[in-house]
């Protein structure tokens, strides 16, 4: 039977477990706030596996607010090049200049003024506010929404907004004035080390005498969420346009997808057309200037959030015509070595191999 939120959650049993198993995490020996949100900001979405090398990276180059509100922008993405998301590095930045300039340094303690800022939505606001300054505010994540659904034996739609705030509601319930971030971290823990998606490790977890979902062996049917719609694939042909041993680049608008990075000209391959021809095409609309395929160096897949591209990379040079951005975005020439100084989106790290070695070899 499904219980209620009446039922009492073992919450010293989490606590005592959450302090002996805590995995021994960069952001868990420090009380700066703004390290702390840091970490959040690139936790979401990503594994900490993933964090740990570019949160220290980041703390190394902006070690305060400070730092990085007077960064450059491009500096700030190329740290974040390859951990995806990139709003959140643009959210955090505009952030930053925010907290200098309306809030003198000073990240806001009160939860009314800190979730203003860019970026800050329930899930941050819950955790910064909770483990950076104490305050009962309870999070809301993948790995907390499973650990409530199977103890309680819910079945609702998880992908659903009222299951949210049902479950939001219980942790509301349960979250303790005295240490409230623990309480969050612990559950988040459980679920990221125990109560994982696929097969659970239910014999070690501590709360498993009264949870549900383990009892009547239905792990495996919750949480509950239908199964995803296919998200769609496009195929995109793009120039790696050589002069020599340079290369043209051109940058990504200040706003959308993969805002103010580099990437090579190039677009999606219309019907009837061959990712040779799309290529040819898009120099002549993109930069006033045709080219002639020198080879195909690679095909390339990628997946972002809601869409899938397939990448036809060609090596090209210019048969005529001088290169001039024809939609207003800067367009440079560069060298291999250059690579390191720009932030490219990952798909394009995926032939930077194969372009350095063909580069090498030719360069004679
Ligand atoms: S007993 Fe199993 S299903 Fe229940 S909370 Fe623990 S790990 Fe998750």
């Amino acid at each position: 039977m499904t219980k209620t939120k009446s039922q009492k959650f073992p919450l010293k049993k989490l606590l005592i477990w959450y302090g002996r198993n805590k995995r021994d995490l960069p952001w868990r020996k420090t009380r700066d706030i703004y390290k702390i949100w840091l970490s959040e900001v690139m936790l979401q979405q990503t594994q900490v596996i993933t964090v740990i090398p570019y949160y220290h990276r980041f703390i190394k180059h902006f070690p305060t607010i400070e730092s990085l509100a007077s960064a450059d922008e491009q500096e700030v993405l190329k740290l974040w090049e390859g951990l995806g998301y990139y709003n959140r590095c643009h959210n955090l930045y505009r952030s930053a200049k925010l907290v200098m300039k309306e809030f003198y340094g000073s990240i806001p303690d009160q939860p009314e003024k800190f979730k203003k800022l860019p970026g800050v939505g329930p899930y941050i606001l819950a955790a910064v506010m909770s483990i950076g300054l104490g305050l009962p505010l309870a999070v809301l994540d993948g790995n907390v929404i499973r650990v409530i659904t199977r103890y309680y034996g819910m079945k609702d739609d998880v992908s659903k907004g009222p299951t949210k705030k049902k479950i939001h509601e219980i942790m509301t319930g349960y979250i303790p004035n005295d240490n409230p971030g623990d309480f969050n971290q612990a559950m988040m823990e459980l679920g990221a080390l125990v109560c994982a998606p696929k097969s659970p490790s239910c014999e070690h977890c501590p709360i498993n005498a009264d949870c549900a979902a383990y009892r009547t062996g239905q792990t495996g049917e919750i949480p509950y969420k239908p199964s995803k719609p296919k998200i769609p694939v496009y195929n995109v042909s793009i120039a790696v346009i050589l002069d020599q041993h340079r290369f043209l680049i051109q940058k990504r608008p200040s706003k959308g997808h993969l805002a103010g990075m580099w990437e090579f000209p190039g677009g999606k391959i219309k019907n009837g057309e061959s990712p040779g021809q799309a290529v040819i095409r898009e120099c002549r609309e993109e930069l006033n200037i045709n080219v002639k395929t020198i080879k195909k160096l690679k095909m390339v897949s990628h997946t972002y959030s809601h869409f899938r591209i397939k990448l036809n990379v060609f090596l090209c040079g210019i048969k005529s015509g001088e290169p001039k951005s024809m939609n207003q975005q800067p367009i440079k020439w560069i060298t291999v070595d250059q690579i390191e100084t720009y932030p490219f989106p990952g798909a394009n790290h995926k032939f930077f191999p194969e372009l350095k070695e063909y580069l090498k070899k030719h360069s004679d």
